[in-house]
């Protein structure tokens, strides 16, 4: 049997590692953390391709990642179809109101957008919910066979040692491991609520001040902030502060939320997705840089990199 060796176990690393098994292929993880010590494990996680790029191929790895999520809605499993309302104005890209399934988009009247939003969608979209979601794929990539091995790769010459073939899912780890320039950390602050009787919405249309409410299962979570280049990963009073104000004062709740806990994750931002073999180990294919949108295009990426390794192992 063909084997692979996938770098990382966060959403990127698990979708592609599932696909890779699907085509009979032997698949380990190696990873400095497991699923549930990486960035993938603290977020929302709804389907929006925010600050992902290029946007042709995100538009098409999302779509293909909302018929995934459609087909995996399982007991348990965190994954949810979700009603969402998300803010839009005339330059906002709102491509991906095209990709969803007819019927499940259209235009906000007035009186179902939250205070302080102008226009509006309204769509029924993918929610994954990561405590839930990564547990379960990373025990059905156990039950295939999958094995899971940590540590740490310092270098590419170690990466590409590995294993005939490899794929690098490292996220912003990627940084250090490809000597990558383009790829920087988008610095998300959330806060995790107990849960709350108003609508799922996103605003992004105002850079520096992102806003949204994702209803869960047990619990609400609320953003957040979008600072590019920061590396900051401690918690900022001065921006719970600021996320809770911009829901009470932008009238998206009336009641002030009641914290459960305060969370930061660095998006792994870059100008486009690497998604290609590499040029001086060419056994090692990248795949990371998704930006906020790592479970909007996850699965898609991993469909696409699934048929790109079955055609090379021919
Ligand atoms: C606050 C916040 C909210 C977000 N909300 C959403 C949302 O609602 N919807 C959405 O689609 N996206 C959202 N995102 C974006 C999404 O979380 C990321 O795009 C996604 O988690 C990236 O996944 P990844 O697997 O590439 O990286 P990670 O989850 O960081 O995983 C990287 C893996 O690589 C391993 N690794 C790193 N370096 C090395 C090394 N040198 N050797 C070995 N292993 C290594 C790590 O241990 C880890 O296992 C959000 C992000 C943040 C921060």
């Amino acid at each position: 049997m063909n084997s692979v060796t996938v770098i990382g176990c966060g959403i990127v690393g698990l979708t592609s590692a599932i696909k890779l098994q699907e085509k009979g292929v032997q698949v380990t993880i190696v990873s400095k953390a497991r699923f549930d010590k990486t960035v993938s494990s603290k977020v929302g996680a709804i389907w929006f391709p925010f600050e992902v790029h290029p946007k042709e191929k995100a538009n098409n790895w999302a779509a293909l990642a909302y018929a995934e999520y459609l087909a995996d809605v399982k007991e348990g499993n965190g994954v949810a179809f979700i009603p969402f309302i998300t803010a839009y104005t005339e330059a906002s890209n709102t491509d991906w109101t095209l990709l969803l399934p007819k019927g499940s988009v259209r235009k906000a009247l007035v009186s179902e957008i939250p205070k302080g939003i102008k226009t509006a969608f309204i769509s029924t979209v993918p929610l994954a919910e990561p405590l839930l979601y990564l547990p379960y794929l990373f025990n059905r990539f156990i039950a295939r066979g999958g094995i899971f091995k940590e540590q740490t790769i310092t270098s590419l010459e170690e990466a590409s040692a590995l294993n005939s073939l490899i794929i690098n899912c490292t996220g912003l780890g990627a940084k250090e491991l490809c000597k990558d320039t383009d790829l920087h950390p988008m610095r998300g602050q959330i806060v995790r609520c107990k849960k709350m009787d108003i609508p799922s919405c996103a605003d992004s249309t105002k850079k520096g001040a992102l806003s949204y409410i994702i209803n869960r299962s047990e619990d609400c979570v609320i953003g957040g902030t979008d600072y590019e280049n920061d590396w900051n990963t401690n918690i900022e009073k001065s921006d719970t502060d600021l996320i809770i104000k911009r829901i009470l004062d932008g009238g998206l709740s009336k009641k002030t939320p009641e914290i459960i806990e305060e969370i930061v994750g660095l998006r792994p931002k870059r100008s486009a997705v690497r998604f290609e073999f590499d040029k001086d180990f060419p056994n090692v294919f990248h795949n990371y840089g998704h930006g906020g949108a790592g479970f909007t295009v996850g699965w898609g990426c991993a469909i696409e990199l699934a048929e790109i390794i079955r055609t090379q192992l021919r």
